[in-house]
């Protein structure tokens, strides 16, 4: 796909659009909040679904080829959740230490310290609202979700998400190694190889 096209970034969520900007810096990306269009309606059961549902929405609003990701943390030892449910966890209005809040009452109900957990994150390419054959791509990061907060770096989940090696807090890593190791860093990787095809 030619570098000068403009793409629409489906996402408002500013946490994610600041990791976006630096991994997408070779594409001439818009936002959907510098457009004013508003957030999809995020009904599906899959994260597939729901990226899919937010780059249909922005591309019917824009006109524009549109990327959109749905991400989020899963816990398998807590039924998977948060899961598709991540940013609305402790409920639709959560703040981001609601949703810790949640899971570290979760962990402490169980008698636990930490669980196995994973981050998440599926891109979705659509030409228009109607294109037939969407370009898909996903990333997943291991480590463990504990009852214990550090790092004062990332957004979400990331103060009490640790990493498998280095064994420390997402929130606690600089800005550019969690773009190189992440969840929305693979996913981007094998998207951009992706979009180079077309
Ligand atoms: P979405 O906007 O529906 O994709 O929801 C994503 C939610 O998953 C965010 O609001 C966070 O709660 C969580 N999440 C996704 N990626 C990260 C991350 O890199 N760090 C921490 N939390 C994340």
């Amino acid at each position: 796909m030619e570098e000068s096209k403009k793409i629409l970034l489906a996402t408002s969520n500013q946490g994610k659009l600041k990791e976006f900007k630096k991994l997408f810096n070779k594409l001439d990306l818009i936002c959907q909040t510098d457009l004013g269009i508003d957030d999809a309606v995020e009904d599906g059961m899959t994260f597939f679904e729901n990226a899919l549902k937010k780059a249909r929405h922005g591309a019917k609003e824009s006109k524009l080829f549109t990327v959109a990701d749905d991400s989020g943390l899963v816990v398998p030892g807590l039924n998977f959740e948060p899961g598709i449910y991540s940013a609305r966890y402790a409920g639709e209005e959560a703040s981001d230490l609601d949703n810790r809040n949640k899971i570290i009452a979760e962990l402490k109900k169980r008698n636990l310290e930490s669980l196995p957990a994973y981050y998440v994150c599926v891109l979705v390419g659509i030409h228009s609202h109607d294109d037939p054959m969407p370009i898909y791509s996903s990333g997943q990061i291991h480590g463990k979700v504990s009852i214990k907060s550090d790092g004062e770096g990332g957004f979400g989940y990331d103060k009490i998400f640790y990493l498998e090696d280095p064994q420390t807090s997402m929130a606690s890593i600089s800005p550019e190694i969690k773009n190189t190791i992440s969840h929305r860093a693979l996913a981007a990787r094998s998207f951009l190889a992706e979009l180079e095809k077309i």
